[in-house]
This record gives C-alpha cells, sequence and structure tokens, in this order.
C-alpha cells in the first residue's frame, strides 16, 4: 500500500496543527491515513487505498457513510434552509419529544454539541441540585476531556491525570474500581453524605468494553438513592447503540436519574445532551439556577439527523441487523483467537466488539462467547472476561497499537488503534465483509 500523499498531508498537518491532529487519538504512529471519503462501510485515503472501517468515527456512524435516503434528504434540506439561528426551531422538539418517548429516564432533554459538554453540564446539574460537591468515577471510566472526571488515584488521594488541571479540582472527584461493590460501599459510608452523584458508563466502552457484572448496576441504583446522591449513566457510547433505541438503561432495566448522550443522538453531526427527570433538568437555566447555554446546542441540521437517523431505526430493522452481524463476527473472533491467541480475549455486545490482547487465560477456550458479554453462570470464558479498568490496562497495547493494528490497516480493515477503544458494526457492513474481515484477523493474529 502506497501512503505517500497521506504522510506529505501529516507532514503540512505538523506545522499548523499540535501533534498534526484536531483529537489526540487520530495520531496514529508513524502517521495516520488521511480519509478522502467514506462509501457504506469503507473509508478511502488520499492514496486511493481502501478499508473495511470499524472505528465509525469513534461511534456516531450507525448507518455507515451512505446515510439512509431520509437522513441524506433532512440534512441537506435544512442545511440549505440556512445552518442555524440562536432561535428555536420545530425540529428540536421532533427530537426530544422522539427521545423522551424511548429512553427510560427521559422526560426532559437539553442537547449540547459534544459528549464532554454534556458530562460537564451533568456534573454540574448533579452538584446544583444536591448542593453537593463530591462525584464518584469508575476507574477505567471516560467522559470526555473534562475537569471533573480527568482524575486518578485512590479515594481521598487524588490527582488530575493531565497537566492543566489545579490539584483542588482533583479533591472533589472519588475513582473506584468498576464491578466492585465493597468499593462502592466503602465510598458511600466515608462520603455518602457529600457525594453528589455516581457517574459511569453502563459498558465501559473506551476501556476494552467491559460489561456489568449480574447486579452492579442496580447496586449503584440501590446506594445512590439511599443516600440522595444521583445516578448518572453516561451513553455517549451505548445511547441508542446497546439495547436499541432504549439503550442501555433499558437492556439492563436500571435507571438512572440522569443519561448523557453524544455520537448516535446526532446522526454523524457534532452532538450532545443530558436528559433525566423533570424536577432534576428544570435545574438548568432558565428555569432554574444551574446555568447552561450554547450558541450551537439544538443545531438544526444536527437534530434533523438524529431524528431522522433514530425514526429510521424505529421503523427498520436497523438493531437486528447490526447486533446480528456483529455477533458473527464476535463469534468467528472467538474461534480464530481460540486457535492464534488464547490468552486473547473477544468482548462486546450489540454492535460492539474488541478483542482485548490480555495476558492470561486457560489454554483451552474453545467455546465461542455467547452473547460476548459477563455472564456469570453461562459463560465458559466469564473468568477471563475483564471486569474492570485494570484488568484491560494489563493488556499488551504496545503488541496493538504498533503490530496488530498496522497488520490489520495492510490487509485493508481500519481498527481503532487504541488497545481499549472499541470497535463497531454498522448498517452498511455486509456478511462478506464480515468473512474478509475474520480472514484479516486469522492472518494478523
Ligand atoms: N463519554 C463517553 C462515554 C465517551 O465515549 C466520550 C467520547 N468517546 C465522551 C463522553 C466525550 O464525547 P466527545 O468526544 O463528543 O466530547
Amino acid at each position: 500500500m502506497n501512503h505517500d500523499e497521506s504522510r506529505d498531508l501529516y507532514d503540512r498537518s505538523l506545522s499548523v496543527m499540535p501533534g498534526g491532529v484536531n483529537s489526540s487519538v487520530r495520531a496514529v504512529r508513524p502517521y495516520p491515513f488521511f480519509v478522502e471519503r467514506g462509501d457504506g462501510a469503507h473509508v478511502i485515503d488520499a492514496d486511493g487505498n481502501r478499508y473495511t472501517d470499524y472505528v465509525m468515527g469513534y461511534g456516531p456512524l450507525l448507518y455507515g457513510h451512505d446515510m439512509p435516503d431520509p437522513v441524506r434528504s433532512a440534512v441537506q434540506s435544512y442545511a440549505s434552509d440556512g445552518p442555524m439561528y440562536g432561535a428555536p426551531t420545530e425540529i428540536e422538539v421532533d427530537h426530544a419529544e422522539f427521545v423522551a418517548r424511548h429512553v427510560p429516564s427521559v422526560e426532559k432533554i437539553r442537547f449540547v454539541n459534544s459528549g464532554t459538554e454534556a458530562t460537564v453540564s451533568a456534573v454540574r446539574l448533579a452538584r446544583g441540585y444536591t448542593g453537593r460537591d463530591k462525584i464518584v468515577v469508575m476507574k477505567g471510566g471516560y467522559h470526555g476531556a473534562q475537569e471533573s472526571t480527568l482524575v486518578e488515584g485512590e479515594p481521598g488521594d487524588t490527582a488530575p491525570s493531565t497537566k492543566g488541571i489545579p490539584e483542588s479540582f482533583a479533591e472533589h472527584t472519588i475513582p473506584v474500581p468498576f464491578n466492585d461493590e465493597a468499593a462502592i460501599d466503602e465510598v458511600f459510608e466515608e462520603y455518602g453524605d457529600d457525594v453528589a452523584a455516581v457517574l459511569t458508563e453502563p459498558i465501559l466502552g473506551n476501556t476494552g468494553i467491559v460489561h456489568p457484572v449480574d447486579g452492579y448496576l442496580q447496586h449503584l441504583r440501590d446506594v445512590t438513592e439511599e443516600h440522595g446522591s444521583l445516578l448518572i449513566f453516561d451513553e455517549v457510547i451505548t445511547g441508542f447503540r446497546v439495547g436499541g433505541l432504549q439503550c442501555a438503561q433499558g437492556k439492563f432495566g436500571v435507571t438512572p436519574d440522569v443519561t448523557t448522550f453524544g455520537k448516535i443522538i446526532g446522526g454523524g453531526f457534532p452532538v450532545g445532551a443530558i436528559g433525566g427527570q423533570a424536577e432534576i433538568m428544570e435545574r438548568f437555566t432558565p428555569s432554574g439556577d444551574v446555568f447552561q447555554s450554547g450558541t450551537f446546542s439544538g443545531h438544526p441540521v444536527t437534530m434533523a439527523a438524529g431524528h431522522a437517523s433514530l425514526t429510521y431505526a424505529a421503523e427498520n430493522d436497523v438493531y437486528d441487523y447490526v447486533n446480528d452481524l456483529a455477533e458473527t463476527l464476535r463469534r468467528g473472533l472467538t474461534d480464530i483467537v481460540a486457535e492464534k491467541a488464547p490468552s486473547y480475549t473477544v468482548v462486546g455486545t450489540d454492535s460492539m466488539f474488541k478483542t482485548v490482547f490480555t495476558r492470561e487465560g486457560p489454554d483451552d477456550l474453545t467455546d465461542a462467547c455467547e452473547a460476548g458479554c459477563a455472564q456469570r453462570d453461562a459463560c465458559p470464558r466469564y473468568d477471563y472476561c475483564p471486569k474492570n479498568g485494570a484488568d484491560v490496562s494489563n493488556a499488551e497495547t504496545e503488541r496493538w497499537e504498533r503490530i496488530f493494528w498496522q497488520e490489520m490497516k495492510d490487509r485493508g480493515v481500519f481498527l481503532t488503534a487504541n488497545q481499549f477503544e472499541s470497535q463497531f458494526v454498522s448498517y452498511a457492513h455486509t456478511e462478506e465483509d464480515i468473512e474478509e474481515t475474520l480472514e484479516a484477523y486469522k492472518a494478523a493474529l
């Protein structure tokens, strides 16, 4: 594969953009390929190379790169009417009504412009509503580039995980291991009256895909209720992907007080949203006293794309199709991994998947992981599925990025370059794509 154009473009971009990119994960070593255009489940780079794409924009592209006709015409029509107004539009109401109708926790919703903005606003809302400062987050969880959650350490001994955040900000954040009920109980025993919210992804989607063990999310629900804290589910990745239109909260049967959204809810355009019970949501300005605002919030083109995308999913077999295809892929991968690299683990659910390069595991992993999820009794691989961020961070990250990812790229398969980030099957992928992808995995592994 020739990458001369991409290399030259990266050379130019290094002069004018920090690290040559606009989002850190894109700076794949030695240099990323530059995308010229999308085509169904594929992207074509600046040198004309074609890849089967499982990055899917890091999650927003449920349909791949070809928007279904109603989505395309909605986007074109709203864009040509004039991009935005700074006054309300009907399409915002349509989209809000749709989400409130389908997602258990949502009575009211505010649209913003990114997942980060959604989690920033949700944390402020929880603090304003409860009058408390502390938030509990999961180690290995990710909630965007925001001050309150870029924190590491142990309860009572935390520090910002990046330069540029005052030490004092980290004092209010309490990281705990995911799937550890005892750790949550301890934190609530010590800090219970000061905890504004527990903020977690229902499935850790930025850490190799870690599923909640049975009863864990319900335990979070019970503990927060008992102490007058809010439970916030960050469904930026899982929203309208896991559990279809009712999202992961519907799938797991646990309803949080507040939910954050991003990615799919905007149909491929910049978006975030905070939804929840009316009484809590009304605390946002202008009705309440928790300031929230945004020039581009509820952007008509984004709203049109998101609403048409979700309506299309409601009226067609989208979720059955992508979930079945991803299941085929996970099963195929499980067989290949069992044969070629038995210490590695295949994880995922619905249309999410990843192979985690775990270092330990039994030698005789021949049974496919049925649902790709942690089903304690049924699953022969249960003990080897990652249960928290630490399990995944033991993975062979360098081998993934420097060797495996490159090998897959050279075979025409575009995966997330980072060992920890989820990959996605879209409505544009076909059985043939899956077969070719499995062949590539087999060869590369
Ligand atoms: N929350 C989660 C769970 C995410 O996965 C992400 C981004 N991958 C964010 C928040 C931040 O969203 P954005 O990048 O749109 O700011």
